[in-house]
């Protein structure tokens, strides 16, 4: 069986800056008519860039049936962060199939989202769907205060300076909701480790009830090789993993990348 993921061309329809970090692009046309959503709402798509071979992933923020919006951070340098700062309407780029691994269980009587800003985009799709009482917790350098669904109880977070997260510290100082919940992270890979280990460790969590990822690896020049989380964690999940050990995987497969 083939683990090629399906790909898509799709043209900008339009561009959009959000705030002085936060690019909207709206994707559409022809190409993206077998396109479809996994309908979990943290689902991300690799996104290639003319002119380049690389991928990045995007979450994909909606999908109407007909237009893809993606919010792309953009930070000091990197490929796509370049890219999305010119005149990219009418541009081709492409995308692949959407992955997602947010899994809320039936009974969760909370939810505690946690990320960056680039984890921003997922957390507003999350927090659009769910029905159970939600607590967000958002480090990100920009005023954005309508970005996320009016509901869940939201505490913004300056970060510590560019290209930096304290998230691994704001975890470990939460004050847990009562009963049973679902835990839900993403953001730079070094926070997501500590707190995965926060979580086992110290928790003590059942794996079924959180999801850490880490969505970007603070280095000092551009990654050589994005790693396409996707195949990871469906062979992790085909071999009966946990999503805790998966991550963690991913997590030394971009180590090494
Ligand atoms: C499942 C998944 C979903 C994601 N969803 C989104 C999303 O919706 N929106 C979004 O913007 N990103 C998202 N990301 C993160 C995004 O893929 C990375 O930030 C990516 O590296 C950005 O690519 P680039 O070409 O701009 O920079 P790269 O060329 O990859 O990196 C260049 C340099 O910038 C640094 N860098 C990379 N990302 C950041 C950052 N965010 N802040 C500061 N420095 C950085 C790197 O360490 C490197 O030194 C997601 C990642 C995953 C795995």
């Amino acid at each position: 069986m083939s683990t090629r993921a399906q790909q898509y061309d799709a043209q900008v329809l339009r561009c959009e800056r959000l705030s002085a970090h936060l690019v909207r692009l709206t994707l559409g046309g022809a190409g993206l008519a077998g396109f479809a959503s996994t309908g979990i709402p943290d689902e991300w798509v690799g996104l290639v860039v003319p002119g380049q071979f690389q991928s990045r992933y995007y979450t994909v923020r909606s999908w109407d049936g007909t237009e893809l919006v993606v919010d792309v951070v953009v930070h000091e340098t990197g490929l796509v962060t370049e890219w999305a700062q010119l005149d990219v309407v009418g541009q081709t780029v492409t995308i692949t199939e959407a992955k997602g691994s947010f899994a809320i269980p039936a009974d969760a009587q909370w939810l505690i989202l946690v990320g960056d800003l680039t984890a921003l985009p997922a957390m507003a799709r999350i927090a659009d769907g769910v029905q159970v009482r939600t607590y967000v917790f958002a480090e990100v350098p920009d005023e954005l205060p309508d970005y996320l669904p009016a509901g869940p109880q939201v505490t913004w977070l300056a970060p510590p300076g560019a290209g930096r997260s304290r998230l691994a510290e704001v975890v470990e100082g939460i004050d847990w909701p009562e009963g049973e919940g679902y835990f839900w992270m993403a953001g730079e890979s070094a926070q997501m480790r500590a707190i995965r280990k926060h979580l086992m460790r110290v928790r003590r969590l059942p794996s079924m009830a959180y999801d850490v990822m880490g969505y970007w690896r603070a280095n000092a020049q551009r990654q050589p090789r994005a790693v396409d989380p996707g195949p990871i964690y469906r062979a992790g999940k085909a071999a009966g993993k946990s999503d805790e050990q998966i991550w963690a995987e991913y997590d030394e497969a971009r180590d090494h990348s």
